[in-house]
């Protein structure tokens, strides 16, 4: 297939892909693999609504980031923190690189469940609100807190760009045996995904009941913060941010 639009050979990105991609422009500049064209039109669509999106929920200057849309034959060489290669089929956010990059697969692991029309954008916006988020430095927080983070602010991109998680969050296990509180990595990829997908429906219904504002005050919640975030101080942050009766709102949520 030709190649349409923007799509122009990259030598200018070098190191960041391999030689031959091509390069989709936007907001967030894509870099894929030539035959990887037509999935990359389509990521490079959420990834438009996806900036778009978090740009005007959260009033801040965007990240300068890049998205990779890498093929398997390539996973290997993607940009990452360490020197082993990270497991296939997991995207990821990295900012070894300058400027930093969205690492996506080409096919999404099978621990990715569940599988509808929404997995891959969730995916995707998830990564990117990860870029969002450290435009500024964040301290340490509980697992279940930064992670609810990028969960949550998915779920509200899906929601502003009408597209609807009813059918994806239908179908999550909604009592996997543990709570986003109290689930303890290291852990295995079936119990991960579990766990990200409490958040995501923790996220869903804290939209529903408070409005994407709290999402906007967590973000800034959470820059402001300079201390080490302990799992007390992580509901406050949470609760906070949600607003009037948002503390026992969470006390409410089997997820929490
Ligand atoms: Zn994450």
């Amino acid at each position: 297939m030709g190649r349409a639009g923007s799509a122009v050979a990259t030598p200018q990105r070098g190191g960041l892909a391999p030689p031959g991609y091509s390069s989709l422009d936007g907001e967030v500049p894509l870099l894929h693999a030539p035959r990887l064209e037509a999935k990359a039109r389509d990521v490079q669509g959420y990834l438009a609504e996806g900036y778009t999106t978090l740009v005007g929920i959260l009033s801040v200057e965007p990240p300068e980031t890049v998205a990779l849309l890498v093929p398997d034959e390539d996973w290997r060489d993607s940009p990452r923190e360490n020197a082993r290669p990270y497991p296939p089929g997991l995207p990821y956010f990295t900012r070894s690189v300058r400027p930093p990059a969205l690492v996506l697969p080409e096919g999404l692991s099978p621990v990715f469940r569940p599988r509808t029309a929404a997995t891959l954008p969730l995916a995707v916006w998830h990564e990117l609100a990860h870029a969002f988020l450290l435009v500024r430095e964040v301290v340490r927080t509980p697992a279940w807190l930064g992670e609810f983070v990028p969960q949550a602010a998915s779920a509200a991109i899906a929601r502003r760009s009408g597209f609807s998680l009813e059918d994806h969050l239908s179908r999550i296990e909604q009592k996997p045996g543990f709570t986003v509180r109290d689930f303890r990595g290291p852990a295995g990829a079936r119990d991960q995904m579990s766990f990200q997908n409490l958040l995501l429906l923790l996220g869903a219904a804290a939209l529903k009941e408070f409005g994407e504002g709290f999402l906007n005050r967590l973000f800034h919640a959470l820059w402001e913060e300079d201390g080490i975030v302990d799992g007390e101080r992580a509901e406050d942050l949470l609760a906070g941010a949600l607003g009037p009766g948002g503390r026992e709102w969470l006390a409410s949520r089997a997820e929490f």
